[in-house]
């Protein structure tokens, strides 16, 4: 099956189903194929967040595999304290590359950023995506917010000690910190942005980094339906998406 026809698909697969069944608690009934949809979810990108950041490649790979072992809560806002606003399940994940960024998909990606970096990073690394498949009853009202689009953007949960980095001195062989007495940059938070940027001299504005680079991730613990998420991109995969993607 070629992967739009898989992305259509609105009960799990057979594969699929033996994923998510191998999940489930020991001593109840498998799920039946009917009793469940599939939600595919653009997690995350390599492109700049909303907080000036942007992952490395390597943690984009850290958060593929540790959402690939399965189990993490399709949750609402990121509620981490209340539990009951679980409303499915992650149970696979996969690392989509495009090494070259057609024009098509260009213009689809930059739609949310006005940003010539991230124009940069695609011709650069090319595209990458963390895509994401949760398993939802077919009966929770969860279901009905998603098929009319109540609930469409996402954003990823996790615990990580991050590292940054600057994009200006990093090299593909060596990765340099904001910290590094090599670097003579800014790293362009928003409290730095809000609060330093309108003092430093003209003369010394390009030591404002354009964006900074996020490194690190320990765990996956939920995917969250949001009104807006740092990852522009990311949300439900829709027709428009796979358009462009597909
Ligand atoms: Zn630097």
């Amino acid at each position: 099956m070629d992967l739009l026809e898989s992305l259509k698909r609105y009960n799990p697969s057979s594969e699929q189903l033996e994923k998510i069944n191998k999940l489930k608690p020991i001593n109840q009934p498998d799920y039946a194929l009917e009793e469940l949809i599939v939600v595919p979810i653009a997690a995350s990108n390599n492109l700049i967040h909303g907080s000036n950041g942007k992952w490395s490649l390597e943690t984009l790979e850290l958060i593929t595999a540790s959402y690939g072992q399965g189990g993490q809560d399709l949750l609402l806002d990121h509620t981490w304290g209340n539990s009951h606003n679980s409303m499915g399940m992650i149970f696979d994940a996969e690392l989509w590359h495009y090494p070259t960024v057609d024009n098509a998909m260009m213009d689809y990606l930059l739609q949310k950023s006005n940003n010539e970096y991230d124009r940069k990073i695609l011709m650069r690394e090319g595209y990458y995506q963390v895509t994401l498949y949760a398993a939802v009853e077919d009966s929770h009202p969860i279901h009905s917010q998603l098929r009319y689009q109540r609930n469409s953007d996402v954003s990823i949960g996790g615990k990580a000690n991050l590292d940054y980095y600057c994009p200006l001195c990093s090299t593909k062989t060596e990765m340099v910190k904001f910290r590094d007495e090599r670097c003579p940059h800014y790293m362009p938070t928003q409290m730095f942005l809000a609060w330093y940027a309108d003092d430093v001299p003209p003369e010394e504005k390009w030591r404002i980094a354009p964006y900074f680079i996020e490194h690190g991730w320990d765990s996956s613990v939920e995917l969250s339906l949001v009104t807006a998420g740092d990852c522009k991109q990311a949300r439900v995969i829709n027709q428009q998406m796979v358009e462009v993607l597909c």
